[in-house]
């Protein structure tokens, strides 16, 4: 009965499409903990499809029932199942954007940022009166 229904996803939403979470059997902290070192993805973060939960936020969205996401995860699959940028918040950024800091236009890429912590990454802005060096989105625990 909610007219507002907003949902928030973490890492668990992710690990059906081949990416290791963070608390589960198999997270990457349960490893570590146990000694185990950091579990491999079964595939490059950049071939990750949406799963079936990304895909129903999706149509819940276009249903008009989903208002927002707000997401924890940087693996983009949020935007990749099609669900729309100005309804979504990813609070820990995304490893395959890049912001310019001076006129925050923003290159989603096809390929993982080379950084993280907000950095400098290679590129520059595309702008032809601003071209500044961009920065990645994904913040850094360390
Ligand atoms: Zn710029």
């Amino acid at each position: 009965q909610s007219k507002h229904l907003v949902v928030f996803t973490g890492a668990g939403i992710s690990t059906s499409s081949g990416i290791p979470d963070f608390r589960g059997p198999k997270g990457v902290w349960t490893l570590q903990r146990a000694g185990k070192g950091v579990p491999d993805a079964s595939l490059p973060f950049h071939r990750a499809a949406p799963t079936l939960t990304h895909m129903a936020l999706v149509e819940l969205e276009r249903a008009g029932l989903l208002k927002f996401v707000i997401s924890q995860n940087v693996d983009s699959l949020h935007l990749r199942s099609g669900f729309p940028r100005e309804k979504l918040a990813e609070l820990h950024g995304n490893s395959f954007k890049e912001v310019c800091p001076c006129c925050k236009t923003e290159y989603l890429r096809d390929f993982e940022i080379e950084t993280i912590g907000l950095k400098d990454t290679p590129r520059r802005c595309a702008d032809k009166n601003c071209g500044a060096r961009l920065k990645d989105t994904v913040l850094d625990w360390e």
